[in-house]
């Protein structure tokens, strides 16, 4: 851009500008940061704020919006949400410095912060109980790999990650933006913000270098083995932290390598299927995460989170975790105390985080202190109490009474959320700060003097001594009074200062100086509280690594206490998880499902039993049953105890005896999906085809209606086909919903294959729905009297019905249904002669005769009636 005769501060503008092109930029200029250009078109449209105009660049007006310094934060946010990046540029010096160089010098101006969904750290812009992961994917010749950081915890994990798992690491870990190399690209549903950064980022031998520095070793070998990849994803996100931090990096816990198979492993659909962390319509409410969540601090929330996302595949692991939750269940008064503690834990990790990138307050500080009280209070009721995993997190609850007795003799009870306005020092830390507030306050006890002085003197009552940030001190009379005032004797005592609408105001010669002692006074007082602010900082960050582990320390004592919680109040029981094959649960429950029928108040959720059990063959149930009798519910309960069992909690069963299971996958057939409006019926066969290719025999596997997004014998035998895979090839533990009767004979083919059936009962004529599972093939589908239920005319239901029974007693008699069907009578109930209708429609008539309604997918429904209305 052109920037000859262009103000001082355009220039200043444009030049910032030029090196964020990418970025909306926040300028700077007193009480507000403004955007010009195209910046304020699109902020101003995203924020709903006015869009006003400015000057002129180049004979066109200059477009302009606003918004105020203090209320940034929520903007912010909404910017960020709508996917902008925000660079804040401030003024780095003040106006009257600025002056000095030059009448029309520009205040200096920088960018300090790049505001990005990945890097935020603010409580404001962040969910407390949800980790905001900033990921990195690099690809270094034939190895690749993920790495992840949370600033605002300052977690950093790191693992080899082929292309094809990147879409299931990212499902997992719902990172907030992704880095890539530029020239990558990927298309990922509601998935991260993408970032590219030029290859020098993700260059490997400079990031050794860079991360090798940040932690002050001499190589990372000590941290572990990291390849080539792993190392160039970790510095690519060292290398954005710095860009969009400027410099200020934040504090990282040395990286952590993740061991890929040290986790169960679930899908990106399986995780929306199951709803772990966020139901199918995207919210927290509804999943498993908010029904079992019984954290009491922000860490113990995000740890759960971690967990469920992730169960263990480690055996000991998950057994001293069980452990752990079956020691706190028992001692209810024990969990009571620990509780109490914990509800006062504030979120050291944040508080940590905004400190080390010096975006930290007073508040801060004192949640330090709080966070450490509460650790005592956490060390003094468990210390010595339970099995390993417990006390190994109370041991790191200690060892921070220093640091704690130096913040709490430092600090006010309840401090301020600004160091700037000073007021967080307790009085008797320092000396000095007691004196010069009192100097400081004693002059305020002086003007409130003068006040009463100045009104007799004047013989005006109404009188004041006020303060403003313009004028300082002044003397404040109506304008009633001002003749008096200027006139002589109070002439030679008050100074003229303003005159407004209704008042004058004066100054004194006293009053000034007054007030420059107690400016100084306050001046000096605030230095000092500058002073204590950034060496109790500091002091706190010289402790930044033990106070995370006590961090980690608290969150694990919150989940297992949660968990412990869980059990107790809900009965649900210590699964047995070891080395075998078995999968067999008593009397289990969906958690889910089992709140919301509890909320409605009148249905009790019916327990059932599930037996997988696998020795040398696959172990498979094979699931039918009416459509809402309750096959998709117990599917997923299943699978739910699973992963609930090897997160470490108990489950919601009488009894389960779980064999380890290392992969986790779930599927439904594709009409449920209509809404997405994609090829579901192609959607279905891709995941199904991923899962044949991926289960191994100690997978689960949950199958529900798959085949049915096609016609009913395509679908019949992919659903055959694949059942017979699952069984020969896999040879995993399954269950396979369906509503192809046909299937059941493969009971009798396949060892391993068992029929079960949701049961239902049959009164005068209509369905009840008994929610049991037992052994056996179902009888018949009841789908007409479901569709009864569901408020089919009731001439569409007995019509159906007779359909029905032509067509069973036609495949009795085999092939015969076409002449059956037609002999039946077309819906005896109308009474009234039909009127003529025009010859075009009886083409219609005609197809809509042919059909069979039992025998038709949503899809070939859905078709039909365009078919139809195009002929119309
Ligand atoms: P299907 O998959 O057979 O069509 P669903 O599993 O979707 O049926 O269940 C339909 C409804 O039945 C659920 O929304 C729930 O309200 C109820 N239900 C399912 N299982 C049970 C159960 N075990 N006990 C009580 N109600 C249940």
């Amino acid at each position: 851009m052109n920037t000859e005769n262009v103000t001082p501060m355009m220039a200043q503008y444009l030049d910032i500008k030029s090196r964020h092109r990418d970025a909306l930029l926040f300028y700077r200029m007193g009480d507000f940061y403004e955007m010009f250009f195209e910046d304020a078109v699109n902020a101003a449209a995203a924020l709903d704020i006015a869009l006003t105009k400015r000057g002129k660049h180049m004979g066109e007006d200059i477009a302009m919006c606003g918004v105020p310094y203090h209320a940034a934060e929520g903007y912010l946010l909404t910017l960020i949400r709508k996917g902008f990046r925000v660079a804040i540029a401030e003024q780095m010096e003040n106006p009257a410095e600025a002056k000095k160089r030059g009448a029309k010098s520009v205040v200096a101006r920088d960018v300090v912060r790049l505001v990005t969904p990945g890097t935020l750290t603010e409580d404001t812009l962040l969910d407390a109980r949800r980790h905001n992961y900033l990921a990195a994917f690099s690809e270094v010749r034939d190895e690749s790999a993920l790495a992840w950081c949370d600033i605002s915890t300052g977690e950093l994990r790191v693992m080899p990650c082929p292309p094809t798992r990147l879409g299931p690491e990212l499902a997992r870990l719902s990172p907030k933006e992704l880095l890539v190399i530029d020239g990558f690209d990927l298309a990922l549903d509601d998935g991260p913000a993408l970032t590219q950064l030029a290859r020098s980022s993700f260059d490997s031998a400079g990031a050794e270098r860079k991360l090798a520095g940040l932690f002050g070793v001499a190589s990372l070998e000590g941290f572990g083995q990291f390849d080539r990849a792993e190392v160039s994803a970790m510095g690519a996100l060292v290398d954005y932290l710095d860009l969009t931090q400027r410099g200020n990096l934040p504090m990282l816990r040395p990286p952590v390598k993740e061991d890929p198979g040290g986790l169960v492993q679930i899908d990106t659909s399986t995780r929306r299927n199951l709803e772990i962390t966020t139901s199918l319509s995207g919210a927290k409410d509804g999943s498993l995460l908010a029904v079992v969540d019984r954290t009491l601090t922000a860490g113990g929330g995000r740890l759960l989170e971690r967990r469920l996302s992730a169960p263990s595949r480690d055996l000991s692991l998950i057994q001293s975790r069980l452990e752990a939750v079956g020691f706190l269940q028992e001692q209810s008064r024990f969990r009571a105390d620990l509780r109490d503690a914990l509800r006062r834990c504030p979120d050291i990790d944040r508080a940590l985080s905004r400190l080390a990138l010096d975006r930290g307050g007073p508040r801060d500080l004192a949640a330090i202190r709080s966070g450490l009280e509460q650790a005592q209070a956490l060390s003094r009721t468990s210390a010595g109490k339970g099995p390993d995993l417990l006390q190994q997190a109370t041991a790191e609850l200690t060892g921070h009474e220093d640091l704690h007795a130096l913040l709490d003799a430092a600090l006010v009870a309840e401090p301020p959320i600004l160091a700037r306005d000073g007021g967080f020092i307790a009085s008797g830390y320092d000396s000095e700060l007691d004196e010069a507030r009192q100097l400081r306050d004693e002059g305020r006890a002086v003007i409130a003097a003068m006040q009463a002085e100045y009104a007799q003197l004047s013989g005006i009552s109404s009188l004041k001594i006020k303060h403003n940030n313009v004028l300082g001190y002044f003397v404040d009379v109506t304008t009633t009074h001002a003749e008096k005032m200027q006139s002589a004797p109070l002439s030679e005592t008050f100074i003229h200062r303003q005159t407004t609408a209704g008042q004058v105001r004066f100054t004194t010669v006293r009053l000034s100086e007054m007030e420059t002692k107690i400016l100084n006074a306050g001046n000096l007082t605030l230095e000092i509280e500058k002073r204590h602010f950034a060496s109790l900082r500091q002091h706190i960050l010289d402790h930044a690594a033990a106070l995370s582990n006590t961090a980690r320390a608290i969150a694990e004592i919150d989940l297992n206490a949660s968990f412990a919680d869980l059990a107790a109040e809900e009965g649900w029981t210590a699964p047995i998880v070891d080395n075998s094959r078995a999968f067999n649960i008593h009397d289990g429950r969906h958690p889910v499902v089992e709140r919301a029928l509890r909320k409605q108040g009148n249905t009790q959720f019916v327990a059932n039993d599930c037996d997988l059990t696998a020795k040398d063959t696959a172990a498979i149930w094979l699931l039918t049953g009416p459509n809402m009798a309750g096959k998709s519910t117990f599917l997923r309960q299943n699978a739910l105890i699973a992963l609930l069992a090897q997160a470490g909690s108990f489950v919601p069963a009488k009894s389960a005896h779980i064999g380890l299971v290392s992969q986790l996958f779930s599927r439904v057939g594709a009409s449920d999906d209509l809404a997405r409006g994609r090829s579901t019926f192609m959607v279905e066969m891709v995941e199904t085809a991923a899962i044949l290719h991926q289960a191994d025999d100690r997978a689960l596997v949950i199958l529900d209606e798959i085949g049915r997004g096609t016609a009913t014998y395509d679908g019949l035998s992919i659903a055959w086909a694949t059942l017979e895979y699952l069984h020969d090839k896999n040879q995993c533990r399954a269950l396979f919903a369906t509503h192809y009767h046909e299937m059941t004979s493969l009971a009798d083919k396949l060892a391993g294959v068992e029929n079960a059936t949701v049961s239902v009962k049959e009164w005068e004529g209509d369905v009840i729905f008994l929610h049991e599972v037992k052994k056996g093939a179902a009888d018949r589908s009841y789908g007409v009297q479901v569709a009864k239920l569901a408020g089919l005319p009731d001439a569409v239901t007995d019509r159906a019905k007779l359909v029905l029974e032509a067509l069973e007693k036609g495949e009795r008699e085999g092939g015969k249904q076409k002449t059956l069907i037609d002999d039946l009578p077309l819906f005896r109930v109308a009474q009234p002669a039909p009127p003529e209708k025009p010859a075009k429609n009886s083409k219609v008539e005609n197809r809509i005769r042919e059909v069979l309604p039992d025998q038709l997918t949503p899809m070939e429904a859905l078709s039909l009636i365009y078919e139809l209305k195009a002929q119309l």
